[in-house]
C-alpha cells in the first residue's frame, strides 16, 4: 500500500483508488463482477455521508422554524408517477454504438460539442446529431466508431413486482422505485398541514434513496442508478415566489461557502428551457477537477408553480389546497424546490479536499476536509505498541475522547505510517502518548493534519481543545 501520489493517474483515478483502498466506496457485488452504476459505502464512506447529511438536515430543520422533516416510503402508489408525468415523460435520449454496443446520453454527446440539448425534444436532438454526423464529428468515445444509432427516448423509471406476482404485472399495477424523493413530500403535504398546522410559507425536507435507470452511469458516484437525494419543497403563496426564490438561491449558495467550498469553484447555471409549469430553474454547479476542469450540477433550485399539488389533487380526487385565514382565500400553494444528490456532494467534498503535498522529503496525500465533515475527528496512538504503559494511557484517552468525538485507536506500524493513514481518511487531529506523557506528566502531542505541526496539550484539556478545533 503506497501513499505516494502517482503522476500518471488522473485526479479522478486517484480519488477512486483512495476511496476504495481506505474503505470509503466499493463497487457493489464486486465478487460477482459488480453491478454497473451501483456502489456500496464502507466504514469511512458512511461516516462522511452521514456528516454531510446531518449538516444539511441541521441547516434545513434544526436552524429553521418553518421546515419539517419526513421519511416517506420508496414505494408509492403507481398513479402518483402517472400524475407527476414521470411514467410518460421521465426519459433521456439514448444513442447506441453499433460497433461496441456502448450506450450514451445524446444530450451529453451534444454538450461535448458545445450544444445545449438539456430537456430538448428528440427531434431537435436528432437534427443536431445529424449535423455532427455530416461534419464527421460524431464518434463513439469508447471505440471511435462513427456508426452510432439515432437517439431514441429511454425511460429512467425502475419497475418492480412489489405486491404482485411477476406474471401479472401490467402498466396499471406496476410499482416503481421512486426516481426522486420529492414525490413523497407532495403526498404528505396534506398530512403535514393537518397534523402540524403550519402557516405558509413552510417546507418539508427529506433525505432518502432514489432510483433511475441511467443510460450511462460511468462517472463513479457522480451518476449512479441507486442514489440518495436531499430535497426540500417550500410551499408558499404565489405572490411571494420571486422573493422566496431569490432567498433560497442565496441560502443554498451560502451553505456551500460556509462548508468550505471556495466560491471560484461554484457557479449558478440558468436553465433556459423550462418545464411548462416551471417559472425558474437554476443549478448550483461545482468545478470537478477530475472531469477535466468542468462545472457539473450538484443541486437544482426550481420554481415549480402549483403543478405538483394540482396534478396529485386531480388524480387522487383529494383537495390539496390551503386556506389563508387572513385573506379568507383558498388556493393551491406553489412550490420551490432545492434538490441535491448526497453522493454527488460527497464527491464534491472529496474533490475539494484531495491534496498532495510534495514539499517535504516524502510526498504525502491528505484529505483536507472541514473537521466537522471528517469521518474520524481524532486518532489516538501510543508511540510504541510494545510498551504497555503507553498503550494503557492511550487507551484511557481514547475511551474518554470517544464519548464526544468519533475516534480511532491505532498502534499498528510506525508512527509515520499511522499519520499517513489518518491523513488519507482526513482525520484532522492525531493524539500521541509518548514517554514524556508518562514520565514527566507532559501531556500528549496533538498533530494537525494540514500543517503536520505538533503541540503538547494537557490530557485534562484535550476535550476542550478538540471542542474548539472541531466545529
Ligand atoms: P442530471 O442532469 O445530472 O441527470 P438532473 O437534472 O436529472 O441531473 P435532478 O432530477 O434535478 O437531476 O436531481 C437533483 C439532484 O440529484 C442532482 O442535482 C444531483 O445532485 C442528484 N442526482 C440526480 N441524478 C443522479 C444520479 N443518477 N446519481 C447521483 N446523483 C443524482
Amino acid at each position: 500500500m503506497t501513499n505516494k501520489p502517482n503522476t500518471e493517474e488522473t485526479k479522478m483515478e486517484k480519488i477512486v483508488s483512495l476511496t476504495k483502498r481506505r474503505g470509503f466506496v466499493y463497487p457493489s457485488s464486486e465478487i460477482y463482477g459488480g453491478v454497473s452504476g451501483v456502489y456500496d459505502y464502507g466504514h469511512y464512506g458512511i461516516l462522511l455521508k452521514e456528516n454531510i447529511k446531518n449538516l444539511w438536515l441541521k441547516s434545513m430543520i434544526q436552524m429553521r422554524d418553518d421546515i419539517y422533516g419526513l421519511d416517506s416510503a420508496i414505494f408509492m402508489h403507481a398513479q402518483a408517477w402517472v400524475a407527476s408525468g414521470h411514467v410518460d415523460g421521465f426519459n433521456d435520449p439514448q444513442v447506441d454504438c453499433k460497433n461496441c454496443k456502448a450506450r450514451f446520453r445524446a444530450d451529453h454527446i451534444l454538450e461535448d460539442h458545445g450544444i445545449n440539448a438539456d430537456k430538448m425534444p428528440i427531434e431537435f436532438i436528432n437534427e443536431k446529431l445529424d449535423e455532427l454526423r455530416k461534419a464527421k464529428k460524431l464518434k463513439c468515445s469508447n471505440c471511435g466508431s462513427t456508426d452510432l444509432t439515432p437517439a431514441k427516448t429511454f425511460s429512467l423509471m425502475v419497475k418492480s413486482n412489489f405486491g404482485s406476482p411477476v406474471d401479472t404485472i401490467t402498466d396499471e399495477n406496476v410499482m416503481y422505485l421512486r426516481p426522486e424523493t420529492c414525490g413523497g413530500i407532495y403526498l404528505e403535504y396534506k398530512n403535514t398541514l393537518d397534523t402540524l398546522h403550519p402557516k405558509l410559507p413552510f417546507g418539508i425536507a427529506q433525505v432518502g434513496k432514489a432510483f433511475r435507470n441511467e443510460i450511462a452511469a460511468r462517472q463513479f458516484i457522480f451518476r449512479t442508478r441507486e442514489f440518495e437525494q436531499m430535497e426540500m419543497q417550500y410551499f408558499h403563496d404565489p405572490k411571494d415566489t420571486k422573493e422566496l426564490y431569490e432567498m433560497w438561491k442565496q441560502i443554498r449558495w451560502n451553505w456551500y461557502i460556509e462548508n468550505g467550498i471556495p466560491k471560484e469553484k461554484l457557479r449558478f447555471f440558468k436553465h433556459e428551457k423550462l418545464a411548462h409549469y416551471a417559472s425558474e430553474a437554476f443549478d448550483i454547479e461545482y468545478n470537478f477537477g477530475f472531469f477535466g476542469d468542468s462545472f457539473k450540477e450538484v443541486e437544482g433550485i426550481h420554481a415549480r408553480g402549483d403543478w405538483d399539488l394540482s396534478q396529485h389533487s386531480k388524480f387522487s380526487g383529494v383537495t390539496l389546497d390551503y386556506y389563508d385565514e387572513e385573506t379568507k382565500k383558498r388556493f393551491i400553494p406553489h412550490i420551490l424546490e432545492t434538490s441535491a444528490g448526497l453522493a454527488r456532494m460527497m464527491l464534491m467534498f472529496l474533490d475539494n479536499a484531495y491534496t498532495e503535498d510534495l514539499s517535504g522529503e516524502e510526498p504525502r496525500v491528505y484529505l483536507k476536509l472541514p473537521p466537522n465533515l471528517a469521518p474520524v475527528k481524532v486518532a489516538v496512538f501510543p508511540l510504541l505498541k510494545n510498551k504497555p504503559e503507553l498503550v494503557a494511557k492511550a487507551k484511557e484517552i481514547f475511551n474518554f475522547l470517544r464519548q464526544d468525538f468519533m475516534c480511532e485507536f491505532d498502534d499498528n506500524g510506525n508512527i509515520g505510517k499511522r499519520y499517513r493513514r489518518q491523513d488519507e481518511i482526513g482525520t484532522p487531529y492525531c493524539v500521541t502518548v509518548d514517554f514524556d506523557t508518562i514520565e514527566k506528566g507532559a501531556g500528549v502531542t496533538v498533530r494537525d493534519r494540514d500543517t503536520g505541526k505538533q503541540e503538547r496539550v494537557k490530557i485534562e484539556e484535550l476535550t476542550k481543545y478538540m471542542e474548539g478545533a472541531i466545529t
